[in-house]
């Protein structure tokens, strides 16, 4: 199959169980719970969206005609180290595109795939790291994996039901928006109340990477 990317870069990763660790960001284009556009926003099941994931026209972007073409690429921004290949597919929605031949096909080049999915299509086999991050109003089907990141505060989710899901790592990370001193304070909150949650900042943008 061919696969449409926003954007695919060299980076440390900012957030979550695995941030510091070098990585290729291989952003997929389009997303199942918002357009991506403004003025659809308001309607859209998930509101709160802060990436750009409409088109291919990003750095390191572009469509790719099958899975072979798009690992080489992902290994050609990593460069010539063999150690500790770390992938993390992201999105938009990485599931929409992310299949069973562009898992081999990273495997391949001995990448580590980590995934960044909101959870309402069951991941492929075969991922190495799964991070699902729910959002409200959505219906998520996939409720295990290594990695539940909760943006906070969402009105509709019970953190103590969610702590029935079978991940190995709850986090809290306060979302990014108008009131973040509020997020902020309401993400801590939840970390000291619940001791099964554990705070995560998005570092990249403390500190000004991509
Ligand atoms: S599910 Fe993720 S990518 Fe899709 S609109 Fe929400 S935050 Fe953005």
């Amino acid at each position: 199959m061919a696969y449409a990317v926003k954007e695919a870069f060299l980076t440390l990763q900012g957030e979550g169980v695995q941030a510091g660790s070098r990585a290729v960001f291989l952003r997929f284009a389009g997303c199942n719970l918002w357009s991506g556009r403004e003025e659809d926003r308001r309607k859209a099941v998930c509101q709160f969206c802060d990436t750009d994931f409409v088109g291919t026209d990003g750095v390191g972007g572009g469509k790719f005609a099958d899975a072979v073409a798009l690992g080489a690429h992902v290994a050609a921004l990593w460069g010539d180290q063999r150690e500790r290949r770390l992938v993390v597919v992201t999105g938009g929605e990485p599931m929409l595109q992310l299949d069973a031949a562009l898992v081999d096909a990273l495997h391949a080049e001995d990448f580590r795939i980590a995934v960044e999915s909101n959870g309402t299509i069951a991941a492929t086999p075969g991922i190495d790291w799964l991070c699902i991050s729910p959002k409200a109003g959505s219906e998520v089907v996939q409720r295990s994996g290594d990695e539940l990141k909760l943006v906070w505060p969402q009105a509709g989710f019970d953190p103590a039901a969610l702590e029935r899901w079978d991940f190995a790592h709850f986090l809290v990370q306060p979302m990014d928006c108008a009131d973040g001193k509020a997020a902020l304070e309401a993400a801590i909150a939840l970390a000291m109340e619940r001791p099964r949650w554990r705070l995560t900042l998005q570092a990249h943008k403390i500190i000004g990477l991509r």
